[in-house]
């Protein structure tokens, strides 16, 4: 077969049928397509976006390039839920067990950092042990046990994915909407799972800058993974502002564990740990369950699933907490007035100077040191007022600002 029959089709806006993206997807999972061939395609594919139904048989090409975790031995409803990525997102540490803890089986691949992205695997290996290399009968044992597992990428699942973004890395090809859908939606596929909630982050520290380009993400997503046979619930959700407090790596367990374990939250926590309840409750209404999210954070359920989550992966809770960072400074209130605006995307780019966040992906982090917004978007504060506390390895401590102004503290789901 020569593929660059396939490349020219797309390069002349001739449609794909579901035999030729089948071709893609095993030749980019088995390596008998080389990097020419596929950058040259993926550079076609960038001028001439596939068509939502191309776009659905290439996710279902992807998906099947390699094995598909089988949960047929384990209860349903297997969910999974995913995050576009942004500054403080934990909230996979506290959904997941939290939707165990109301009967859903939670199976799930995370990623680790990049660029002012954090990354699930990096926050949860700052507790001591925790493993985050669970083979995929490991996972469904695992989770047919306590209801959730959750692990960093395997090669094993979804390997056209592998392939085809790293060279959409290195040839600018990146940010095609097709390409973008179908690269979530194989890896969600692969991992087993039926119903799906994505989480569109939007603003400054988002992939998706603004309400219009999360829209069109959010609703290609939904087409194309009900197309793939998903139950699929999106919501969109701000990333103008960093998400809860702390943006770090241990810095952000110790935020979920706080809100798993009900503690006294401070108004910038409490719009975490709301956006938790709700995302927890859009999963449930998508199964048929009713909204039961709050009522398991209040009695326990979720922390003491969330105590078994990390035993059963190896974490050992007790000799986990933030480590102290050599170095605390903190950006201070400029005025009397009401904070207007910390930037996600200046907050990010701040951890990642500090060694919490990589610019490469074989760089390693640093666990102790972030950001924490003590004072958020809305909230008064007088001239002096610590807003923000930074947490260096070193004196070379990066700069960041607050802006006062007219501001009321907003709902972190947008829509
Ligand atoms: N996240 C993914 O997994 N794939 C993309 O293409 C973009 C974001």
């Amino acid at each position: 077969m020569d593929f660059r029959r396939i490349v020219r089709d797309r390069r002349e806006g001739r449609a794909h049928s579901a035999a030729d993206l089948e071709i893609l997807a095993n030749g980019a999972a088995d390596g008998s397509l080389g990097d020419d061939v596929l950058s040259a395609w993926l550079m076609a594919a960038c001028l001439r976006p596939l068509t939502p139904d191309e776009t659905a048989a290439l996710t279902l090409a992807m998906a099947r390039s390699g094995d598909r975790l089988d949960l047929s031995a384990i209860p349903r409803p297997w969910v999974d839920k995913h995050s576009t990525g942004g500054v403080g997102d934990k909230t996979t540490l506290v959904l997941l067990p939290l939707l165990a803890a109301c009967g859903l089986t939670m199976v799930k691949m995370s990623g680790r950092g990049l660029g002012i992205t954090g990354g699930t695997v990096d926050k949860l290996e700052s507790i001591p042990g925790f493993r985050t290399d669970l083979a995929p009968e490991e996972m469904i044992r695992q989770a047919g046990e306590i209801g959730l597992a959750l692990s960093g990428q395997t090669p094993r699942l979804a390997p056209a994915d592998g392939r085809l973004y790293a060279l959409r890395d290195a040839t600018a090809t990146v940010d095609s909407l097709p390409l973008i859908v179908a690269s979530i939606l194989s890896k969600k596929i692969a991992g087993g799972a039926e119903t799906v909630v994505l989480d569109v982050k939007c603003g400054s520290g988002a992939f998706m800058p603004d309400l219009a380009a999360a829209r069109e993400l959010a609703g290609a997503l939904k087409d194309v993974g009900e197309r793939a046979g998903l139950t699929v619930r999106t919501a969109i959700t701000d990333m103008d502002t960093p998400l809860g407090g702390a943006c770090g790596n241990a810095i952000e367990v110790a935020e979920a564990v706080a809100v798993l374990r009900e503690e006294n939250l401070s108004p910038v926590v409490a719009r975490f740990r709301d956006l938790c309840v709700d995302l927890a409750d859009v999963a449930l209404e998508a199964v048929g369950r009713p909204p039961e999210a709050a009522a398991r954070l209040a009695d326990g359920s979720a922390w003491e699933r969330a105590v078994r989550w990390i035993a059963a992966q190896g974490g050992d809770l007790e000799r986990f907490a933030p480590e102290p960072a050599p170095v605390v400074r903190h950006v201070l209130a400029p005025e009397d007035g009401t904070i207007a605006r910390i930037d996600a995307r200046a907050v990010g780019e701040a951890v990642v100077a500090l060694g919490g966040g990589r610019r490469r992906k074989s760089d390693p982090v640093d666990p102790r040191v972030g950001v924490t917004v003590l004072r958020g978007v809305g909230e008064r504060v007088s001239r002096g007022e610590p807003v923000l506390e930074i947490r260096s390895a070193s004196d070379d401590v990066p700069g960041l600002s607050v802006e006062m102004g007219e501001a009321s503290m907003r709902s972190a789901r947008l829509e």
